[in-house]
């Protein structure tokens, strides 16, 4: 959208009387200084170059520059104007940045093709070989791409000459479009191939083999250079850009190369200690030792039991939860209750501690 209040003359640096030759010259000069071509990665320019572009596309419209000479905007009350900045690019530049706007029948580099790959936090660990299948446009093998039927080959399109291009003067413009009646390449098929339908790419499945190193991170892309859609025009392929996504695990969380889990003990393996055998990412069973009066929240490392590569070794984590047992029969009741009155309170430092503080603090 056009913004309102802006000087466009002083934006071209002209006067309000510069005729249409003089919004040409000027247009042209400061396009050449602030292209961002001839300005890579500097905003400044960039939004500058916006700004010439726009006052360009009204001024040089004698029915927008006269609204906008009257009214100080192109948008006011019943005066409708929206045409996006790609529009207006598209416009100046068909017109005046020739070598900007390329044939479209120049050769051209295919599309790239992305995919996303999900694999299990255990595939990660261990590093995995993985085989699917990817669907991508090659080069007609019947017709070598042309799109003709054999023994036959394209014609010259006769309203383009080959370009692939029309020119149209409309008033001071001249408007350079894309050829309807070839779609711009230039040529036209009058037999078309058989398999290909003229078009002189058919679809194919292919099979990609990845072998995935172990400890990936998720949001890995692997590029696989020309293994995208066939090119145009004899253009290179496009390339084959792969994802990596890491499916979430029950057990397992990942950290880097850590592995991070919750393993529940009884209460009677929390209090007297023991070694417990768990699971790695793996599935591997490796033992973990648990201290004796281990509480629930504690974390025990189990060294070099995490992911790792060829560089980097992570550990596992575990975070123990003491899990209070259940529906207790008769006889584990009686047991726990005598068991409770040869304690006392002085095996619980903690709640020992905590009702200290209680006291002291109703007391106050
Ligand atoms: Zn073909
Ligand atoms: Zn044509």
């Amino acid at each position: 959208m056009v913004r309102k209040n802006k000087d466009y003359y002083d934006i071209l640096k002209i006067d309000r009387d510069a005729t249409q030759t003089d919004i040409k010259k000027a247009f042209h000069k400061l396009t050449r200084k602030f292209h961002p071509d001839r300005n890579p990665g500097n905003a400044e320019a960039e939004e500058k170059f916006k700004e010439i572009s726009e006052a360009y596309s009204i001024l040089s419209d004698p029915e927008k520059r006269s609204r906008y000479d009257t009214f100080g905007s192109t948008s006011g009350p019943g005066m409708g104007f929206d045409m996006g900045f790609g529009d207006i690019f598209e416009d100046i530049f068909g017109d005046f940045f020739g070598a900007r706007r390329q044939s479209p029948n120049r050769p051209r580099k295919g599309s790239d093709l992305h995919f996303k790959l999900l694999l299990t936090l255990p595939e990660v660990a261990a590093g995995v070989e993985k085989e699917f299948e990817i669907s991508k446009l090659i080069n007609c093998d019947i017709c070598d791409g042309s799109g003709a039927k054999a023994g036959t080959s394209p014609e010259t399109c006769p309203i383009c000459h080959g370009s692939g291009q029309v020119k149209k003067q409309t008033g001071l413009f001249s408007l350079t479009t894309t050829c309807i009646k070839c779609g711009g390449s230039g040529v036209i098929i009058t037999e078309p191939c058989e398999k290909c339908h003229g078009g002189g790419k058919v679809r194919v499945n292919k099979k990609i083999k990845l072998r995935i190193p172990r400890g990936i991170m998720e949001g890995t892309r692997i590029r696989y250079a020309s293994e995208g859609d066939a090119g145009f025009n004899g253009g290179p392929p496009g390339d084959l850009y792969i994802a990596i996504f890491i499916e979430e695990h029950e057990i397992f969380k990942r950290r880097d190369y850590d592995i991070f889990c919750e393993i529940p003990i009884t209460f009677i393996e929390a209090a007297l200690g023991t070694e417990i055998e768990i699971p790695n990412v793996l599935g591997k069973i490796v033992k973990m030792d648990v201290p004796k009066g281990t509480q629930t929240g504690d974390i025990i490392r189990v060294s070099g039991e995490g992911l790792s590569n060829e560089y980097e070794h992570g550990d596992l984590y575990v975070s123990i939860f003491v899990e209070t047992p259940t529906k207790l029969n008769k006889t584990q009741q009686a047991l726990l209750k005598q068991f409770a009155e040869v304690s006392g309170i002085k095996i619980h430092p903690r709640t020992n501690s905590f009702w200290k503080k209680v006291k002291k603090f109703i007391s106050k």
